[in-house]
């Protein structure tokens, strides 16, 4: 190909970083300036460059701009400066890119199926130009993060169906399909075909994840396709899994088994519900205490109050485990004091729902309390960090789904976890795609649990932290998959055989690495 379309795929640009035999034998002399500078050194100047833009929105365009143009400096630059990157792609600021997306949108990325292409599903998918396809992350939008439905987004895979956002459906920017949601058949349908034109196009492997999905759709797709496709849901299974991890980390400093806890959560739905069950199988696990039993000490709140045996009736399916025999409460701090939990945890996406008289009725009843505020992005969570410390006195163990800064008490400077399921999805995926997993089993979400929480070193339990830093993702995440791949095999779902002897080269061999190629 030209040098001029060399420079313009996103693949195969490296910028000033083509050296001169390159520039020679592609076509390229004159089309650059003239000095030859290293993938480190653009990695130096984007930093520099990225930093100083205040205003978030422009640096998360800044960064897709540079997708669009180099995608290997792109994935140099934010696996070198995660910490601070991470942030400006994912939660928050990708909230706001998501509400404004209509806005900011300039190129597409990554397939639009609506219902406009009902009925030619496996056409679409050939319109990609990449066939071998191993993990797709699929969204309809109604639940974008705890912003609610924002239609048409920029996942990989965006299944249109309308949205219910008067908002969007009036914003003569909005790119979605201007109508209400399909329900019922007509949805159903599409995401059946959808499905079926996945495994018929990509075959048994392709990972499917589902992300931000209501959960009146997500629960039952989930149940649906679990027995036919690898699929796996991130805010139902994903949260659940890096939550658990660091309520077992959390253990090392309060002490005590799970079993010995009591768990209460603000928030019944996928994250809530998901993350309540996946603590009741790890008890049941390491105990002899059955399922049924050990739910008995976790506990449910959601919008109307908590979760008890009367509502039963009224209750949506994936409440009705949770409904244990109690008097109606409506209010969160008589039901933390009526409950005495140990750990709260708030999914509610709801921000500023653990008051000053939620988190103190906590810090009354517990040495050592336990607080998660998993609500993204930053506006939505439950309460921040420094509220946390402040009205505990600095007692607290606490971790947030968005990030906070550290926050100093009388000298003692307390940093923040962030539990967020991105510690849980890469390596999870790249346990099942590098072990020729077939199927996901809940099992293999205790394994990567467990392989997270053994990552946290005494020097962040020291800190106060229940998950390691970020900065290590990708030493975690070799860490996860291969957990998750030897629960595969020990489960006979992994096709990759023989099996690799050490799982975590293997993992490590199998990652993405962004470093240019030579073109000679
Ligand atoms: P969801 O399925 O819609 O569930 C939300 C739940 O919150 C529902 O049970 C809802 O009650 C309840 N709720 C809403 N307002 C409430 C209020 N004022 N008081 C008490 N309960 C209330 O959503 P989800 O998928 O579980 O996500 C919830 C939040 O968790 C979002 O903000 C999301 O960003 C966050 N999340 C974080 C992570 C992470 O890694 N940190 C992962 C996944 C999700 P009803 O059932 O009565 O409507
Ligand atoms: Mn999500």
């Amino acid at each position: 190909c030209s040098g001029y379309t060399l420079l313009r795929d996103p693949h195969f640009n490296k910028g000033l970083a083509f050296t001169e035999q390159e520039r020679d034998a592609h076509y390229l002399r004159g089309l650059l300036p003239p000095s030859v500078i290293s993938q480190e050194t653009q990695v130096k100047r984007l930093i520099q460059l990225i930093r100083q833009y205040q205003v978030p929105l422009l640096k998360y365009v800044a960064m897709m701009d540079l997708q669009e143009s180099n995608e290997r400096l792109f994935y140099r630059l934010l696996i070198d400066h995660v910490e601070e990157l991470l942030p400006v792609v994912y939660t928050p600021t990708v909230g706001e890119a998501c509400q404004k997306y209509g806005s900011i949108f300039s190129n597409p990325q990554g397939l639009f199926i609506s219902l406009k292409e009902k009925g030619r599903i496996l056409e679409v998918l050939r319109n990609w130009p990449e066939m071998n396809i191993q993990v797709i992350v699929v969204t309809d939008g109604e639940r974008i993060l705890g912003l609610g439905d924002l239609g048409c987004q920029c996942l990989p895979i965006t299944i249109d169906v309308g949205t219910n956002n008067e908002k969007l459906l009036n914003d003569e920017l909005y790119i979605g399909l201007r109508h209400k949601r399909a329900t019922g058949k007509e949805y159903d349908e599409l995401l059946h075909e959808f499905m079926t034109a996945v495994k018929q196009n990509y075959g048994e492997k392709i990972l499917v994840q589902f992300e931000d999905f209501a959960n009146h759709n997500a629960f039952d797709l989930l149940e649906r396709y679990r027995s036919t496709h690898l699929v796996f849901n991130d805010d139902i299974q994903g949260t659940a899994s890096v939550v658990l991890a660091g309520l077992v980390a959390a253990l090392k400093l309060v002490g005590g088994n799970l079993a010995d806890h009591k768990f209460l959560f603000l928030g019944a739905g996928e994250a809530g519900t998901g993350i309540a069950e996946l603590i009741a199988l790890e008890i049941s696990k390491r105990t002899n205490i059955e399922v049924e039993k050990a739910r008995k000490n976790i506990w449910l709140v959601d919008s109307k109050g908590l979760i008890v045996s009367s509502r039963k009736e009224s209750l949506q399916h994936f409440k009705k485990p949770w409904a244990h025999e109690h008097e109606p409460i409506s209010d969160l701090v008589q039901a933390v004091n009526q409950i005495k939990p140990t750990v709260l945890i708030g999914t509610s996406g709801q921000g500023q729902t653990f008051t000053q008289a939620v988190v103190e009725a906590m810090a009354s009843n517990n040495e050592k309390p336990i607080i998660l505020a998993l609500s993204n992005p930053t506006s939505q969570s439950e309460c921040t960090a420094e509220q946390a410390y402040n009205w505990t006195k600095g007692r607290v163990i606490f971790a947030s789904g968005s990030p906070f800064d550290p926050v100093e008490i009388d000298g003692k400077k307390h940093v923040p976890g962030q539990a967020n399921n991105a510690y849980i999805f890469p390596g999870f995926g790249l346990g099942l795609i590098m072990s020729g997993t077939i199927r996901v089993h809940d099992d293999m979400l205790l394994a990567a649990s467990e392989a997270l929480a053994s990552q946290v070193s005494k020097e962040d339990y020291e800190k106060g932290l229940i998950y390691p830093p970020f900065t290590n993702i990708r030493k975690i995440s070799a860490n996860i998959a291969a957990n998750v791949a030897a629960k595969a095999y020990e489960l006979g779902l992994a096709t990759r055989l023989p099996q690799p002897k050490d799982l975590v080269k293997f993992a490590e061999s199998c990652m993405y690495t962004p470093t240019y190629r030579s073109y000679r």
